[in-house]
């Protein structure tokens, strides 16, 4: 057995780890998507200042939420928001597999408009 054979054979072997290893995530992802609640304590959250309630956020720190236009902004009017009805929870494609509060806000809100 050469070097060559080894190495192919260890690729082989780790790519095959690998797709199981993905595949396996890709189910339970799914299957947790609809349940998982985003956190304000989740590190992404805490570094855009999502709130579950947008009249909590930092106005000071969020200017952009304080101002007029910012008071209208939510969750379930942005547009990574995945449902376009005003709710409860619903996925935003910045926070994979998590759910976001209909009336939260985040920094990063984008206009559906
Ligand atoms: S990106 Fe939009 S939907 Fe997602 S948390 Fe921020 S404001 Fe909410």
């Amino acid at each position: 057995m050469n070097n060559e054979s080894i190495s192919r054979r260890q690729f082989l072997r780790g790519s095959c780890a690998t797709a199981l290893a993905l595949g396996g995530l890709s189910v339970s992802n799914t299957a947790s998507a609809e349940d998982v609640k985003l956190t304000e304590d989740d590190a992404t959250a805490q570094a855009l200042g999502y709130k579950h309630d947008a009249s909590t956020v930092d106005v000071a720190k969020y200017p952009k939420r304080g101002g007029e236009e910012g008071k209208k902004q939510f969750c379930d009017n942005c547009a990574l928001y995945a449902i376009k009805e005003e709710g409860d929870w619903a996925p935003c494609s910045l926070f994979q597999n998590k759910l976001v509060a209909g009336k939260g806000w985040c920094n990063a809100w984008v206009s559906a408009g």
